[in-house]
This record gives C-alpha cells, structure tokens and sequence, in this order.
C-alpha cells in the first residue's frame, strides 16, 4: 500500500502533468484507498510551467548547437600531417568513386606515401543522383571534396585532378594528364608506384545503338544529371510557346528512360513526383500532356529485386500513369523521337521530348588498354579479373582492382564497391606489416648468422613466425546488406537479408526506411544536413523549375 502510494506521488508530483484535472484525479484514484484520499498537488502556475518548457528547449538547442558547430568546426580546421616519407612505399589510387572513397576512409595512410589520382576532384553519392535529375536535391549535396577527407589523414596525401592514361605494369608507372579546361604548363607527366589500386570505375554502356550518344541524356555523372534538368525544364518551355499544336506538345512532354535498372525506375518515380507535387502548380495547361515510359529489353523491371516488388512497382506505376514497356529494344534514338523494337518484334518510331539513358556499363579505354597487357591472363570482356584478395590476377600482387571495372561474381554496386575498399584498407595495413618484418629480417640476415647475439636469433624466429602468418591474407567475403529502391509517390521498395530469410516490403514505411538509411550512408556529416535541408526545403517550397 505505501509502495503505490510512493509510486503514486512520484508519478505525479516531480513531473507537472499537462493532461485536464479530470483525467489527473483519476490516476490519482487508481493509485488505491489512500492515494484517492490524498488531495490533489497544487498545480504550478501557467508561467512557471511555459518558463520550464522554454528552459529545456533552450538548453537542447544550444547543446544541439553547441555539438554541430564544435564537430563542423573540427572538419573545417584541419591539422598539420606528416609529410612523405621516402622509406615508405607508394600507393597510388586511381579513382575518387564509391571503391576508392571507402578505401581512403578506412586507410591508415602513416603505412605509405599514397597519390590519388582522379578526372573528378569529388566523390559522389550516385544513388541520389535521379532526385538532383529533377531538383529534389541540389547538386553540391551529394558531392563530397576528396580533399575533405585526405586532409583529415594522418599523414598527407596526394590528391591530383587528372585522368589515368596509361598503367605500365612492367616499369611500375602510371601516367596521366590534365583532361580540364584549364592547363599549367605540364600537363602530363608519368609517376612510380609500389602498389596500384585501380578503381576506376565504368562507362555508360551504348551498345553502339545509332543516336543514343548523339541524343539521349545519361545518368551517370553530375553533369549528366544538369543536363537532364535543364532539358526537361527547355521542353516544358518549348511545349508553352504560344501555337504549339496539340500533338507537338505531347511530342515535347514524352519524356522516355531506358534502362529498368534501379536507376531508370528511380528516375521514372522522380519524374512522376516532380510532375505531381509541381508541375501541375507552375504548368497547369501543361501538366495533363506529360508522359513518361519505362522501357526495358528484358521481361521485368528490377530483375534484382523479390517477384512481389516488382509486382508492387509495376502496380504502383501504373496508379501513377508511368508506362512501362518490357520485352522492347531500342533500335535508335532521334533527334525527335526513338525507334523501338516491340515484343512483338514490330518496329515502331515513337515520338518523344527527352531520352534518358540508364542501361548498363561498359569499361573505360584506360582499363581495357591495362588488361591487354596480359593477354593470357585478362580475357573477361566484363571486366578486370582478380584473386580472392582482389589482386588483379597477372600483376603479381602489385595491382588491385576493385568496383565496377572488374568482373566478379556480384553485382556492380556502389555497396560491394565500398566493402571493397574497406576490405582493401586491411589488407593495405597487413602487406606494409609484412614489409616492415622482412626488412628487419634483412637487417639481421645481413649481420651474418653467427654474429647475432642470442636475443637478436630469438628476434628472428620471432619474426619468422609473425611472417608466416602475416603472408595468409584472409580473401574477401562480401555480406549484401540488402536491396533499397525509391519509386515514387513517396514510395520505396527494399529487399532485406534477415534472420537468414529475406524481408521484401514496399510503402511509405519503406519510404521513410530508405531516405533514413541514405542519409546514414552519406559519408559525412555536412552532406547528411545538406541533403536533410533539402528534402525539407522541397517539403515546404517545392522543386524549382527555373530553367539555368
Ligand atoms: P565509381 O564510383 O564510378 O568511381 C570511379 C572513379 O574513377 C570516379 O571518381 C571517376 O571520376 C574516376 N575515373 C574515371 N576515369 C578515370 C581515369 N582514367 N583515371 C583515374 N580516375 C578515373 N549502387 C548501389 O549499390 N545502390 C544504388 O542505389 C545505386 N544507385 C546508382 C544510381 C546511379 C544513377 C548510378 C549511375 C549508379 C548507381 N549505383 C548504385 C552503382 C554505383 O554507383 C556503382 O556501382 C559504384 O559507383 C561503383 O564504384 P566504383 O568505385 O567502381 O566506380
Ligand atoms: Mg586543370
């Protein structure tokens, strides 16, 4: 009895409720005899209790704010690095995507002297992509500065803006050159290396189909996705030219993705948002003359993805009036139009604003031009092959390949990419382990065996057997974390490997799961409240629709 009575008080009398006096005394009577005996607290006055709340909600905000600026600050302010040091080995990377960024996060660089070598001086969040195509994310949101993370580095790293050109396995160089518009004096030059890591990436596969690179917008780089923007938004423009007649305006207003891929989904979602929350705003003569098709080569879209979800997202399509045109070809894309193959192997010439074309990679001239170096070894059309522990078979360990240009037995994603990085990282750190134990080794070698006084033999064995098990390098294990695709309508589908089974849902759940595992994969801070201030901004404002 004076236990409930205690809790009974405690409940009520430290915390000021906010519920009605009504609902108060009840609680108090359910507390037993006595407590329902006990008359109820004074109630603390209307100014005390606003006073308190304010107080906390101050106190949050200035410790919220306090924690924001403080850890801003810190990756702002880099500090002082070691500089290179000569009797390390040099570690090149080519590359600054999903591969080569998630191995720089993870690697120690006080192991090696390391020189990253890439076209773009900024890492991209490619799954996000398709929002910045329509304007639900600004570009410079998804795009993280190489600098941004090598200056955070113990010791310093090389970040040069340039394209690989040419690998020379036997000489061990690599040379490469100033591909921007603007040039120093030099501009090309060659670079030794002890160990290569190639990540290179891939190229939009065209499969040599006539017009495509002529006419069709990518989805691949930054630019790509501008470029798609500011078409669309010239269509649009086009279509509201005073006498345009009906049928140009539905010409202008069809817009086409090809590719099934996730990316050509997302994208058709992102198109279908932007027509739903915005164009019927700013183009309400417009809006009904929009059309989007899907179109893919194979059965079914999202061949990665459970029956079910692909079920739900061709359902959802088609609530949303997005076509989708499965078993068809893409035979040419025209300045006006594009020529398809239908499944009924009937040709037909359709009529169209806009081709984005999101179907498929093919690998770059640098890497082709590396793997004809070993002919016997490097004959996959798909791709650089490579060993367990991602050496590029061929170059007796000196080279690593990881991502979409090698040809392994998963998928090219930004996911294996990145746990191939991470993967590379360790191994990195074991191999400069192995090499600082064999030059002891042959520091004491070199004294002759019979000089060694005893602690320095003990030494040597010791060595011996730390060698031995630092040779055994463990091979790569790749855990799929799980499938996740946007298509819109504030809609998200996902595959997830649980419990040894798999969970596949789709829905707004499902959305909210996939912008909130997003925002955690963005690699920093600063991006993770760029792309959050985004989502909101478009909540209250809208997309923009002027045209650049
Ligand atoms: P990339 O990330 O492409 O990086 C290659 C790097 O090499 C780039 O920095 C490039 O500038 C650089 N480079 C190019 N040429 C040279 C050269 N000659 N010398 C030196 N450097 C060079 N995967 C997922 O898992 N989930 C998704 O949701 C997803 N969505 C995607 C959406 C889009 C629109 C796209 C295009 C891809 C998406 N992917 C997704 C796939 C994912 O982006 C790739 O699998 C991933 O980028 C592969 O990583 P990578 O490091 O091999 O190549
Ligand atoms: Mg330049």
């Amino acid at each position: 009895m004076q236990a409930s009575r205690l809790l009974g008080r405690s409940l009520v009398k430290p915390r000021p409720s906010v519920l009605p006096r009504s609902h108060l005394a009840r609680r108090w009577l359910s507390t037993g005899p006595e407590g329902a005996s006990a008359p109820p607290p004074p109630r603390p006055s209307f100014w005390k209790r606003f006073l308190q709340v304010t107080g906390s909600v101050t106190l949050v905000t200035v410790a919220t704010g306090g924690a924001l600026y403080y850890v801003a600050q810190k990756d702002r302010t880099p500090g002082p690095q070691l500089p290179h040091d000569p009797t390390k080995k040099t570690l090149v990377i080519l590359g600054s995507g999903w591969g080569a960024t998630s191995l720089l996060n993870s690697l120690d660089t006080v192991d090696y002297n390391v020189i990253v070598i890439s076209p773009k001086n900024y890492f991209l969040f490619t799954p996000l992509l398709p929002s910045v195509a329509v304007g639900t994310l600004s570009p410079r949101s998804i795009l993280q500065p190489t600098r941004y993370v090598t200056r955070h580095k113990k010791r310093q790293v090389t970040v040069i803006e340039a394209s690989a050109t040419d690998v020379d396995p036997t000489t061990k160089t690599v040379t490469f050159a100033d591909t921007s518009e603007i040039q120093g004096l030099v501009s090309t030059t060659t670079i030794p290396y002890d160990y290569l890591v190639f990540a290179v990436g891939a190229e939009v596969q065209t499969f040599n189909i006539p017009g495509v690179r002529e006419h069709a917008c990518f989805m691949k780089e930054l630019e790509d996705a501008e470029k798609m923007q500011r078409r669309f938004l010239d269509c649009l423009e086009s279509a509201a030219f005073p006498g345009q007649s009906t049928e140009e305006i539905k010409r202008l207003l069809h817009m086409v993705v090809v590719g099934g891929g996730p990316t050509g989904v997302e994208l058709s979602g992102e198109l279908h948002d932007f027509l739903e929350q915005d164009l019927r705003s700013w183009y309400p003569e417009l809006a009904e003359h929009v059309r989007i098709s899907l179109v893919e080569a194979l059965p079914s879209v999202l061949p990665m993805f459970s029956k079910q979800l692909i079920d739900y997202t061709e359902s959802t399509f088609k609530e949303a009036k997005i076509d989708i045109l499965t078993k068809t070809m893409v035979k040419e894309v025209r300045d006006k139009s594009v020529v398809l193959q239908l499944p009924d192997k009937s040709i037909a010439e359709v009529p169209c604003g806009l081709v984005v074309w999101a179907a498929g990679n093919t690998l770059r001239k640098v890497t082709r031009d590396l793997m004809a170096k070993f002919p016997d070894v490097q004959t996959n059309r798909r791709g650089i092959t490579v060993d367990e522990c991602l050496r590029m078979v061929g170059s007796n360990g000196s080279i690593f390949a990881i991502g979409d240009c090698t040809a392994t037995s998963y998928a090219p994603t930004a996911q294996v990419a990145s746990q191939e990085g991470a993967y590379l990282a360790r191994v990195l750190a074991q191999l400069a382990k192995k090499d600082e134990a064999e030059a002891r080794l042959r520091e004491l070698q070199a004294q002759g065996a019979d000089a060694l006084s005893p602690e320095a033999k003990e030494e040597r064995e010791q060595i011996e057997k730390r060698l031995a098990k630092l040779e055994k390098i463990r091979p790569f294990k790749y855990s799929h974390q799980g499938s996740l695709a946007y298509i819109g309508s504030d809609k998200a589908i996902a595959d997830l490997p649980f419990f040894n089974g798999n969970l596949a849902t789709g829905g707004v759940a499902t959305f909210l799961f996939w912008r909130s595992a997003y925002l955690s994969t963005l690699f920093s801070m600063r991006n993770r409240i760029l792309v959050a201030t985004d989502w909101l901004y478009v909540k209250l404002f809208g997309r923009d629709v002027s045209r650049e």
